[in-house]
């Protein structure tokens, strides 16, 4: 597309370059991107406008165009394509706006959008979030689940099919802003007048006005309702995280976006387990002389029995660790691990046999050593990082 960048900024030939800086600035503020919802016509005059602006500002560039045309400013600085410098390939948008930046000092971070009123029509009319309490145990934290929930929330009117205009009738196009839902200012800066933008205060930013609303709704294009929906829980969750699904939330009126939905999860204790993150630890009671002589043991995990091997002369705080036992890692895969944390139970009732043959162990027993307790307790510390 080659345009003749004069015609393009409407300037004469001879024009200043006061002239030329004030003509750009005019079309410029007219098709920017953020004053036009984007629209792609707007898009391409404003970087074609800037492009030429670009190159008559310069009174190098501007020579040379005069002199060879688009050939005379297409070997600029840095040469070649991707180069960063300027060259005869049209501007990519972010380019432009930086142009536009540079020499009118309007804008900075996030800019734009501030100084033309920011958000679309749709954000301003998104609806609320819906925040839901999620009830979990331990063993659907273990494998994942989906829960579905009951909630009374507003829904669209099925009247009006959400408009909020009385079915037969349309929404009006409003007559303060014409239907672009701004309303614009003239504003003063160190750098001369810019216009600012902001919400119609006729149609709240909506661009359209209900004459005659919907009986049902009354204008506001909901109505009161109820619905459900599965929420998936994935595995590995923990007390007080959320969930977020998107576009479950309140519809906006009249159409409007919809909210999320946010389930807060409130997880059960389960009394069988201590939880450490995605370690779990169970207190596993054995007898003396399991203790004493070694013994296969059930234990409980979050899936289901294991079984335990316990070692002869494993004493009371010994922990094993069963590696990949515990709680699934949320969002990294793999398993915690499940510490068992061995208790020996000392007998309470004696039946007669017991006592003799107790009685009879106890005249060839050792008696423990010294400086033994203690560092069992340790060992599960340390496993848990609390040491
Ligand atoms: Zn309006
Ligand atoms: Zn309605």
């Amino acid at each position: 597309m080659k345009q003749d960048f004069y015609v393009v900024l409407g300037v004469q030939r001879d024009a200043s370059e006061a002239d030329i800086k004030k003509a750009y600035r005019k079309l410029a503020m007219e098709c920017h991107p953020d004053r036009n919802n984007g629209e792609k016509s707007a898009e391409e005059k404003f970087k074609l406008v800037t492009e030429a602006y670009e190159v008559l500002r310069d009174p190098d560039r501007r020579a040379a165009y005069d002199r060879y045309g688009m050939a005379g400013v297409g070997r600029g600085q840095g040469g070649g394509a991707g180069g960063g410098g300027f060259s005869s390939m049209h501007f990519d948008l972010s380019e432009a706006l930086m142009v536009f930046m540079r020499d009118f000092g309007i804008g900075g971070s996030g800019g734009f959008e501030n100084l033309f009123g920011g958000g679309t029509r749709r954000d301003r009319r998104r609806g609320h979030d819906i925040k839901v309490g999620l009830k979990l145990t331990l063993a659907e934290v273990a494998t994942g689940t989906t829960k579905t929930v009951r909630i009374k929330s507003l829904e669209s009117c099925p009247e009006c099919a959400g408009t909020g205009a009385k079915p037969g009738t349309q929404p009006v196009r409003c007559g303060t802003c014409g239907g672009s839902g701004e309303v614009r200012h003239q504003a003063q800066s160190l750098f001369g007048q810019f216009l600012t933008v902001s919400p119609c205060p006729s149609c709240a930013g909506e661009g359209t006005i209900i004459q005659s609303p919907c009986d049902r709704c009354g204008g506001d294009g909901r109505i009161k309702g109820e619905k459900t929906i599965q929420i998936d829980v994935p595995a590995g969750v923990a007390d007080h995280h959320y969930l977020t699904v998107r576009g479950q939330g309140v519809p906006g009126p009249r159409n409007g976006a919809r909210g999320d939905l946010i389930a807060v999860l409130d997880i059960k204790e389960d009394p069988r387990f201590e939880r450490h993150g995605d370690d779990l630890v169970f207190d596993l009671g054995i007898t003396f002389t399991q203790a004493a002589l070694g013994a296969e043991v059930q234990v409980p995990t979050p899936f289901g029995q294991t079984t335990l091997r316990v070692d002869p002369g494993t004493q009371t705080g010994m922990a094993y660790r069963l590696r990949s036992k515990g709680l699934p890692r949320l969002g990294e895969g793999g398993h915690g691990d499940l510490h068992v944390r061995i208790h020996v139970w000392t007998p309470t009732k004696l039946t007669a046999e017991q006592r003799k043959l107790l009685e009879k162990l106890s005249e060839v027993e050792d008696a423990p050593p010294e400086k033994e307790s203690g560092k069992f307790w340790d060992t599960i510390r340390r496993a848990l990082g609390q040491l």
